[in-house]
């Protein structure tokens, strides 16, 4: 129950209407941490609920301080994510959670005008999700002030060092008051991150929790051995069998995404791409026409799909391995959710047979060949 945490009625009343019943385990452990003012170190993915882990805590502190005067307004709490998308989701959900509280959120992404941004900005805000490149611009340009934060969360800090955002990262950090509540959250745990956490958390809780479903246990995966040569005639007919039923397709570059996508068009199957070259509105509206079933195929990169939350999606294609095992369970990390049994297809050309070797590696098994 969530009610054992003393949050606010607010925010339980929002939780309730969210159709959350129990917490899941990053949000037990998560919640008490964050409201004692702990610093947190937290292994998890997107799918465990840890968005409400930090977003909850987070909403409760900032409703329960004193408000500054409205001159004086400037946020108090930042949570930097890697991408757009998980930007425009992570303050969503919050936007959700403090529905019934007056804290006003805003989102901040690069990629769009930074003009309303910056409008935003001057009317004030208490909390602000962001990506690091476009909330640097602000911060240099010094129209974001930042002297007031008081608790940092760093989401998927594994993804935004991939993505080279380090010095962004430290140089927002260097803005930030020295006194303050770091939350750290992240899938991976390389050398990288280890030292990042070390260089920033004070005596941290350490949480580490299991996806909620572990990619080997409730979906199916599959690996077709085929020429890439064939891998589209291949793909088109396993959708096409399939007719309806919806597929998150993954490239691993963003040419490889449209090409694709014009093929599968030309083959009379619905589809769209979303890859970082794409514009905002053009990303959003991808999203929404798949979420919405306007679409039957969503084609992906990596980086584009990385924290979209797409609820109940049973199938996901491996147009391409990755090159890091680790993404393979990312991108089936949204299949198999809630219960329902999902379904991931590979298919591998001979040149990536090291790759699927080192994803089997990964799992612990090898992966069953298509019949
Ligand atoms: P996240 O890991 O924060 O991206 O959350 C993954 C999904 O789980 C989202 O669709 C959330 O709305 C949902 N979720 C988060 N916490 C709970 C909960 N306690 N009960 C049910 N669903 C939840």
């Amino acid at each position: 129950m969530f009610k054992q945490f003393n949050l606010h009625d607010a925010l339980l009343r929002a939780v309730h209407e969210a159709g959350y019943d129990s917490p899941t385990p990053i949000q037990q452990q998560a919640i008490p941490a964050v409201l004692s003012g702990r610093d947190l170190l937290a292994a998890a993915q997107t799918g465990t609920g840890k968005t409400a882990a930090f977003g909850l805590p987070l909403l409760h502190k900032l409703h329960a301080q004193l408000p500054l005067p409205q001159d004086a307004r400037a946020p108090r709490a930042l949570i930097l994510v890697p991408t757009r998308e998980l930007a425009a989701q992570v303050e969503e959900s919050v936007r959700g959670f403090g529905r019934h509280l007056a804290q006003k959120s805003l989102l901040i992404f690069g990629g769009v005008s930074p003009k309303p941004q910056l409008e935003a900005l001057r009317r004030g805000c208490d909390l602000i999700i962001a990506t690091p490149g476009r909330l640097l611009d602000h911060l240099q340009g010094r129209a974001v002030d930042l002297s007031r934060i008081e608790t940092l969360v760093l989401d998927e800090a594994d993804r935004m060092l991939d993505m080279g955002f380090i010095r962004a990262i430290r140089k927002i950090i260097a803005a930030l008051p020295s006194r303050r509540q770091n939350l750290l959250f992240s899938a991976t745990f390389s050398g990288e991150i280890r030292e990042l956490a070390r260089s920033l958390l004070r005596d941290p809780l350490s949480i580490d929790v299991a996806p909620r479903n572990t990619p080997t246990e409730l979906v199916d995966h599959r690996v077709y051995h085929v020429e890439s040569a064939d891998k589209q005639q291949l793909l088109s007919r396993l959708l096409g069998s399939d007719s309806g039923r919806q597929s998150l397709v993954f490239t691993r570059t963003k040419h490889g995404a449209n090409r694709l996508a014009q093929r599968l068009e030309r083959d009379g199957i619905r589809c769209a791409a979303i890859h970082g070259n794409k514009s905002q509105g053009a990303r959003t509206r991808a999203l929404s026409d798949f979420k919405d079933g306007r679409i039957q195929v969503l084609v992906a990169t990596d980086i584009a799909a990385r924290g979209i939350d797409i609820i109940e999606l049973p199938h996901v294609v491996n147009f391409e391995l990755p090159h890091v095992p680790e993404d393979y369970v990312h991108r089936i990390g949204r299949t198999g959710r809630a219960g329902c049994a999902g379904e991931a297809v590979s298919l591998v050309s001979r040149e990536e047979r090291d790759r699927l070797r080192a994803i089997e590696r990964m799992l612990g098994r090898p992966i069953p060949v298509a019949a």
